[in-house]
């Protein structure tokens, strides 16, 4: 049976008691509407802790005033089911009152990673993310936590936290799962259209053809980006937010040949959905 936990301080005491019984602990942060991505971090922390705590919430402070907050999916019920067949735990669902005092004012600022990407087009979202993966962290206290390489620059912002500030957790960074036709799995899929989703196809399926281009001796920066615009710019419901090539490790731009481990990471607008895709060339 998975416990429910929805306040922070029994979240605590609980993670207290475990310890105390020398029990290793990994935590799986998420926004929750889970599907096999989630799935895939929460069986990577089952195979490797005593106790695997799922948190669920959608945190406020990382969305901005026109962004998606409101109506972000949600379903408990569906996502109670799968963490109760998986062997999960713990489910930490705590309210924004509960995380939030009122009169909150501290914020965790990473000053680097976070800038470019996602962070030029979603101004204090890393600020939001690594306040309350740092909350959750000092509340769960976890030996071992699991981020999905989906969100590439997100695990990147946060190992760069955990580094800075000493924190005493070990990140087990986990693949990117997609489904069979290539789309990746996310809980934003959930608001596109048929038309849409058939469109959202051209984002894996560029991101491949350079990999093949790559694989085929292709080195330069420039001529990978244009086999990917040019694949985007085909349908006109695709609007590319950015489509950037940068250092695996520390994010810095690659303008022309590539000769180290890279990310091609993209932020496209499918209609009204906003999808994050990626890619790692020459692991
Ligand atoms: P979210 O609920 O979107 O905040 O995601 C929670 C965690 O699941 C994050 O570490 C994500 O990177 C990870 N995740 C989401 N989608 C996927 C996916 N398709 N593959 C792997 N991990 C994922």
């Amino acid at each position: 049976m998975v416990s429910i936990i929805r306040k922070t301080d029994e979240m605590f005491a609980s993670t207290a008691k475990y310890r105390s019984q020398g029990k290793s602990i990994g935590l799986v942060p998420t926004m929750g509407y889970l599907h096999d991505g989630h799935m895939s971090l929460v069986k990577n922390s089952l195979k490797e802790n005593d106790v695997t705590i799922v948190s669920l919430f959608v945190n406020p402070t990382q969305f901005g005033p026109d962004e998606d907050l409101d109506k972000y999916p949600r379903d408990e019920e569906k996502d109670l089911s799968l963490l109760e067949e998986a062997g999960v735990d713990i489910l930490f669902a705590p309210s924004p009152e509960d995380m939030y005092f009122p009169d909150s004012s501290t914020y965790v600022n990473e000053s680097t990673l976070s800038l470019p990407l996602c962070g030029e087009s979603r101004p204090g979202h890393f600020r939001g993310v690594c306040t309350v993966v740092l909350k959750l962290f000092n509340i769960v206290a976890p030996d071992r936590t699991y981020f999905g390489m989906k969100d590439y620059q997100q695990l990147q912002v946060l190992k760069r936290m955990v580094r800075d500030l000493n924190v005493p957790v070990q990140i087990r960074p986990c693949p990117l799962v997609r489904e069979s036709d290539g789309l990746a799995l996310s809980s934003r899929n959930a608001y596109l259209s048929p038309e849409e989703r058939n469109s959202a196809l051209a984002l894996s399926q560029s991101l491949k053809t350079a990999q093949t281009a790559f694989s085929n001796g292709e080195k330069s920066a420039p001529a990978l980006l244009n086999i990917i615009n040019s694949i985007l710019e085909k349908d006109s419901k695709l609007k590319p937010e950015y489509v950037e090539i940068r250092d695996a490790h520390n994010l810095s731009k690659i303008i022309d040949e590539i000769s180290s481990s890279v990310v091609i990471a993209m932020a496209v607008r499918v209609g009204k959905t906003r999808l994050i895709d990626n890619i790692i060339l020459g692991e």
